[in-house]
């Protein structure tokens, strides 16, 4: 493989095609014209993604009805799924399920890892994660943390919230009343990535639990939970996995954690046997304990197309190609875009970075619309930060010149500088 040292359009030529993973880019159906840098947030569609779909509701469904739980293998798909993606993410067999969203999966991983907590080491009562993670990882840390406080307010047993930021770094925060540390592996905003397996092994020197949220990272960088004796793990399949908007996410669960408690949301399908219709709660005695209710099932099965195709692809090669994409990406902004103002907010350190590169600009919201109507699409995150993910199943370094061309260009005519690119969208 080789990977561009010049930054000129006839190089970058050269180097997709000669890369391996170009023939990816055939497995996707995106409109033509448009570089799309936003697989971070949605990924593309699958090819065949569609006619799945077709199956699910024409036969599966249509045709099949209520004896598809059994025949088409309906039932058995969060744990079938699981054990697929688990590969991608260094899980073995029986410990992971696609299931529910990242917000209730890291609701169940948080509770599950509070309990173990409570008969191990019962003063530990602090949640700690960072003030940089994406909201719903705190927001649902407090939520936890408040419900338990209710529960317990005629105790002195108060659960908290302790967020890593400029004023306290993770050395100072894991102290001797830390229960579980949860960070997000690749930080939504910035790009930035923290090293597993030390930040895991500090953590558990320091007596906490680790959970990780891989939204930003499973699919895009190499990871090994098993590898770094991870305690728990959820995230997404519809960013680097393309499993479709609203897929169900995933949970991953340390086997020597399966057995001890169950998560709160004793829901039928995580029941040992949940067809014996028992009046009274008994969990399944493996990692379905983490399931809930009825999964949705058009919608699970779409994850599959998507999951497919990244078990195709090498780990290392779309690494390698992701860090390629982006240093080329920060050093033709930098060269074709200098004069601009834009400030890079991603590490430029490789062990440091995930696979999307941010810039900060006061008017980073009207920019990207600007680039949106030019067809090259990335995103907006607060405060006044450009987001662009870099995918390398189906970008190719010509996609990167070509973007940053257009990025110049609407920086140079200040194209974004009109009222119609300020209104904000509900979704930014
Ligand atoms: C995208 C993302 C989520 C999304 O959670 P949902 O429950 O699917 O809405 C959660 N955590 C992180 C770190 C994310 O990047």
């Amino acid at each position: 493989m080789s990977t561009p040292t010049q930054t000129d359009r006839a190089s970058l030529q050269a180097a997709d095609a000669t890369d391996p993973l170009a023939s990816f880019k055939d497995r996707f159906s995106l409109p033509e014209g448009l570089i799309y840098l936003d697989g971070n947030s949605l990924g593309p569609m699958p090819l065949g993604a569609a006619e799945r779909a077709a199956e699910v509701i024409n036969n599966e469904w249509a045709h099949g009805l209520i004896r598809s739980w059994n025949t088409a293998g309906w039932f058995e798909m969060p744990s079938r799924l699981g054990d697929k993606l688990a590969r991608i993410i260094g899980g073995n067999d029986g410990e992971t399920v696609v299931t529910d969203t990242t917000s209730l999966n890291l609701f169940k991983a948080l509770a599950s890892a509070v309990r173990i907590q409570q008969q191990d080491a019962p003063t530990r009562r602090v949640i700690l994660t960072e003030r940089d993670n994406f909201p719903t990882d705190i927001y649902i840390a407090e939520g936890i943390s408040d419900f338990l406080n209710s529960v317990n307010a005629d105790t002195n047993e108060h659960y908290e919230v302790r967020l890593i930021d400029e004023n306290l770094t993770l050395e100072q925060a894991l102290d001797d009343s830390v229960a579980v540390l949860a960070l997000s592996h690749v930080n939504y905003r910035t790009g930035a990535m923290w090293d597993m397996d030390a930040v895991t092994a500090a953590a558990h020197a320091a007596g906490a639990l680790v959970i990780w949220d891989l939204a930003h990272a499973a699919g895009a960088v190499p990871v090994d939970l098993n590898g770094a004796d991870a305690d728990y793990a959820v995230g997404c399949t519809y960013k680097y996995l393309n499993g479709g908007p609203g897929s169900p996410a995933f949970i991953w669960v340390n086997e020597r954690h399966q057995g001890r408690f169950w998560q709160p949301l004793t829901g039928w399908w995580s029941h040992a046997a949940p067809f014996e219709m028992a009046d009274s709660y008994t969990a399944a005695n493996d990692v379905r304990r983490f399931l809930c209710g009825t999964q949705p099932i058009t919608s699970m099965a779409m994850v599959e197309c998507g999951l497919d195709v990244a078990l195709e692809a090498d780990i290392e090669l779309v690494r390698a190609k992701s860090l390629a994409l982006a240093d080329l990406f920060i050093a033709l902004v930098r060269e074709r875009c200098g004069e601009f103002g834009l400030e890079l907010v991603t590490p430029e350190i490789h062990a440091e970075r995930g696979s999307h590169v941010s810039f900060r600009h006061p008017e980073g919201y009207a920019i990207i619309q600007a680039l949106t109507d030019r067809g090259v699409i990335g995103d907006y995150r607060e405060p006044e930060v450009l987001r662009f993910g870099l995918t390398p199943l189906y970008l190719s370094y010509t996609d990167i010149w070509d973007a940053v061309e257009i990025l110049r260009d609407v920086l140079e005519t200040r194209a974004w500088d009109v009222p119609a690119y300020r209104t904000r969208h509900a979704v930014t």
